[in-house]
C-alpha cells in the first residue's frame, strides 16, 4: 500500500495542473502559485505552454513532456523527482493524463512513493456533462473513439447495452460520421453535443442523434460528445415481431429494406443492426 498525505511529507512532488479548456479566466490562482514555485514545468507543447506562462507573467523553466515517447520523457521526470525536484506536469489545456499525456510519469511516480498532487480545475467533459441535461450519474468517460468506422463500430457495439451516460471526445472534422455510426449501434437515443465550452461561442446541442445530425454541417470548434444510456427496461421484452411486421410492411410499401429498417429504427429506438439481424433471420 501506498499512503500519501499531501502535505505532510518531505517528498519530492509532481504536481498535476490543469490549465483553462477556452477561457482564461478559469486559471486558478492556486495553480498560478505552484506554476511559480516548481523547479521545471513539464509540458506538451512548450510554445502553448508558453504563451499561458507568458500571459500570467510565470519565469519558469520549461520542458517537453512527449506523447509519442512517454517512456522516455517520464524517466527523464523520475530523474529529476529522484534529484529532489519539484516538477508541475501540464498539458496544451485541462488536465493532464485526461486524454492527453501524464499516464506514465504518474503511475511510476506513485510506485517509487513520490508526492503526486492533484490541483483542482478545468477538463472538459465535466462541464460538458453537469450541463448536458442527461442524467449526471453514473456516467462512464471513455474520451477519443478510434478513428476508422469498422473499429469505431466495433468500440461502440461494447457499450451498446451500458446504462450509464457516456462521455466522448471527437474532433470537428469527423463528429458526422462519429454520429452516423453512434445511430446505427445505439438506435436514435438522446445525446448532448457541448462545444467551445468556456469560450464566447460555447453552444450546447441537447436532442436526439438524428437531430443533431441535421445540423452537424453547421457545427465547428472543440466537441464533447455526452450520450445517454441504454434505459431499454429489460424486464419488458422487446416485440421484435411487431418491428419485423413494420419493416415488412414498408418494404412491401415500396420501401427499401435498408430505410424501411431506418425508418423503424428512428420509430423504436432500437439499433439499426439489431432490426437487420432480426429481419435477416426471419426471412432466412
Ligand atoms: N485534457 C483535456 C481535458 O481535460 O478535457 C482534453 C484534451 S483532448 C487532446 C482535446 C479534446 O477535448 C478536444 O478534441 C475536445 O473533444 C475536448 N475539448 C477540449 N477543450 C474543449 C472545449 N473548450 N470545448 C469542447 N470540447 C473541448
Amino acid at each position: 500500500m501506498n499512503r500519501q498525505k499531501s502535505f505532510e511529507n518531505e517528498m519530492p512532488t509532481l504536481y498535476l495542473v490543469p490549465t483553462p479548456i477556452g477561457n482564461l479566466n478559469e486559471m486558478n490562482p492556486r495553480a498560478i502559485e505552484i506554476l511559480n514555485k516548481v523547479d521545471v514545468i513539464a509540458c506538451e507543447d512548450t510554445r502553448t505552454s508558453g504563451s499561458l506562462l507568458k500571459h500570467f507573467d510565470i519565469r519558469n523553466r520549461l520542458i517537453a513532456y512527449h506523447n509519442f515517447n512517454e517512456e522516455s520523457s517520464a524517466n527523464g521526470i523520475l530523474e529529476l523527482l529522484r534529484d529532489g525536484k519539484n516538477i508541475a506536469l501540464i498539458s496544451d489545456a485541462g488536465y493532464p493524463l485526461i486524454n492527453d499525456p501524464g499516464q506514465k510519469i504518474v503511475t511510476l511516480a506513485t510506485s517509487e512513493g513520490f508526492n503526486v498532487v492533484p490541483v483542482s480545475g478545468p477538463s472538459a467533459f465535466l462541464n460538458a456533462l453537469v450541463a448536458s441535461g442527461l442524467v449526471a450519474q453514473p456516467f462512464i468517460f471513455i474520451g477519443f473513439l478510434p478513428q476508422s468506422h469498422s473499429d469505431r463500430v466495433k468500440k461502440l457495439k461494447e457499450y451498446e447495452n451500458y446504462p450509464m451516460t457516456m462521455i466522448f471526445y471527437e474532433a470537428p472534422h469527423r463528429i458526422e460520421k462519429c454520429l452516423k455510426d453512434c445511430m446505427e449501434v445505439f438506435g436514435d437515443r438522446k445525446m448532448t453535443l457541448a462545444r467551445e465550452l468556456t469560450k464566447m461561442h460555447e453552444e450546447f446541442l441537447r436532442g436526439t442523434i438524428s437531430e443533431i445530425l441535421d445540423v452537424v454541417d453547421e457545427l465547428r470548434g472543440e466537441m464533447v460528445i455526452v450520450m445517454d444510456g441504454n434505459h431499454e427496461d429489460k424486464t419488458k421484452a422487446i416485440d421484435m415481431n411487431t418491428i419485423i411486421e413494420m419493416v415488412n410492411a414498408s418494404v412491401e410499401n415500396g420501401m427499401s429494406t435498408k430505410d424501411a429498417v431506418k425508418d423503424a429504427a428512428k420509430k423504436t429506438g432500437i439499433s439499426k443492426n439489431r432490426i437487420y439481424d432480426a429481419v435477416n433471420s426471419n426471412r432466412n
